[in-house]
C-alpha cells in the first residue's frame, strides 16, 4: 500500500510518500481501507520533534481518517468488513491507503456523512465537544466565545454550542473566515487581526462578559481573554504555541478560571460520552463537518505548510 513515512523529524519534506506492506489485523484490531485522513496542526508539531509525543522513526503520521471495514481480527465484535467508519486514534498512522486500529478506535459512521466530512471529525469534533461539556460545563443560559471558529475545532465548537443553545460568538481573521464562522452557527463574528477588536466583543455583551472562551491561541490572547469575562466565567485553554503574562488580578475581579487540557489525557468515561454525542450530532444533523480543502496523498508536505498558514476556512483532508 502506499503511506506516508517520516524518517527523520524536520519540516514538511520529510513526508515521503512510499510503498510499505499492508499491515494484517490480530486479535481484537480492524483493517480500514482509508479514504480521507484528516490533517491536525498536532500532526505538524509531531513531524518536527517539538512535540510532547515523539514517535519511533520511522513512522506514518495521522490519528484521524474515515472509509471502510477492510478485514477484522479475531474476537472482533463491533464492526464488520464493509462497514463505514471513522478513525479515532489507530496502531499505524491514517496518512496510507489502510489503517490498522483496535477495536474500539473504530467507530460507525451516520449515512448522511461522506469520508472527507468524517475524516475532520475526532480530533477536531472530540476537542469542541470535551472542552464545552467536559470543561465549560455549558448551559444553554449563556455566552461563549470561540476564539479562532474558522479552523477545524472552531467550526466544530460553534456547532456544538449552538446545539447545546448557547449564544455564540466567533473570530477569525479573513472575510472568508468570518463569513464561514456566521454560516456555521456564531450569531456575531469579529475580526481577530482588527485593532480593538476586543472592545466590541465586550460592547456585543453590553458590557456583562462572555461566561465562556475556547481559546484557540492562548499565548496571544489569554491577557485579553481575562478581560473579557462575566463573573463566573472561565476560558479553556485549547491551543497556545508560546508564553504569555496575564494579570490575575483580572480572573479575581471576576471570580474567573483557567482551564487547560490535552487530547491525550482524556478519561475512557469522558471518551464514551464524547462518541456518544458525536455520533448522535451527526446523525441528527447538529453536526456537519466542513471540509476546507481537499489533497491528494502525495501532497502531504503541503497539507502540513498550508494548516499553520493564516485563513483557515474548514478542514484539510488528504485523499487515499
Ligand atoms: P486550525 O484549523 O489551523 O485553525 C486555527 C484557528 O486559529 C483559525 O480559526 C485561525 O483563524 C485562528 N487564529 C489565528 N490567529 C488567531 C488569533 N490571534 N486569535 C484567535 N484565533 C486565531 O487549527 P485547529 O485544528 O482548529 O486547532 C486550533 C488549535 O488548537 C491548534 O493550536 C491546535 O494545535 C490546538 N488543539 C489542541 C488540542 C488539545 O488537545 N488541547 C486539540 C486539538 C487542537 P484565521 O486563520 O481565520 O486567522
Amino acid at each position: 500500500m502506499k503511506a506516508i513515512r517520516v524518517h527523520e523529524f524536520g519540516g514538511p519534506e520529510v513526508l515521503k510518500l512510499e510503498e510499505v506492506a499492508t499491515p494484517k489485523p490480530s486479535a481484537s484490531e480492524v483493517l480500514v481501507r482509508i479514504h480521507a485522513a484528516g490533517v491536525n496542526p498536532y500532526d505538524t508539531y509531531m513531524r518536527a520533534g517539538t512535540y510532547a509525543v515523539k514517535p519511533p522513526l520511522p513512522y506514518t503520521p495521522g490519528s484521524d481518517g474515515a472509509g471502510v471495514v477492510e478485514a477484522v481480527g479475531e474476537g472482533v465484535k463491533r464492526v464488520k468488513r464493509d462497514d463505514r467508519v471513522y478513525i479515532a486514534r489507530n496502531l499505524t498512522g491514517a496518512y496510507a491507503e489502510y489503517v490498522l486500529a483496535r477495536e474500539e478506535e473504530i467507530h460507525p459512521l451516520p449515512g448522511k456523512i461522506d469520508f472527507k466530512q468524517a475524516a475532520g471529525v475526532w480530533v477536531s469534533y472530540g476537542t469542541a465537544y470535551h472542552a464545552l461539556h467536559h470543561w465549560a460545563k455549558a448551559r444553554a443560559s449563556e455566552t461563549a466565545l470561540v476564539h479562532g471558529a474558522s479552523g477545524g475545532v472552531g467550526i466544530a465548537a460553534l456547532q456544538i454550542a449552538r446545539a447545546i443553545g448557547l449564544k455564540v460568538f466567533g473570530t477569525a481573521g479573513t472575510p472568508q473566515g468570518l463569513e464561514m464562522a456566521k454560516r456555521e452557527g456564531a450569531h456575531q463574528v469579529f475580526d481577530h487581526r482588527k485593532a480593538g477588536y476586543q472592545e466590541e466583543i465586550l460592547q456585543a455583551t453590553n458590557n456583562r462578559g462572555v461566561d465562556i472562551i475556547l481559546e484557540m491561541v492562548a499565548n496571544v490572547n489569554l491577557s485579553h481573554d481575562a478581560r473579557l469575562l462575566a463573573s463566573n466565567g472561565r476560558v479553556i485553554v485549547i491551543g497556545g504555541r508560546g508564553e504569555v503574562a496575564i494579570n490575575p488580578r483580572d480572573l479575581m475581579a471576576r471570580r474567573a478560571s483557567i482551564h487547560a487540557f490535552t487530547f491525550w489525557d482524556i478519561t475512557a468515561a469522558e471518551e464514551a460520552d464524547m462518541h456518544a454525542g458525536l455520533f448522535a450530532g451527526l446523525e441528527n444533523g447538529t453536526l456537519r463537518p466542513v471540509v476546507g480543502k481537499e489533497l491528494p496523498l502525495a501532497e502531504a508536505a503541503r497539507a502540513h505548510k498550508e494548516i499553520l498558514e493564516p485563513g483557515s476556512a474548514g478542514k484539510i483532508v488528504l485523499i487515499c
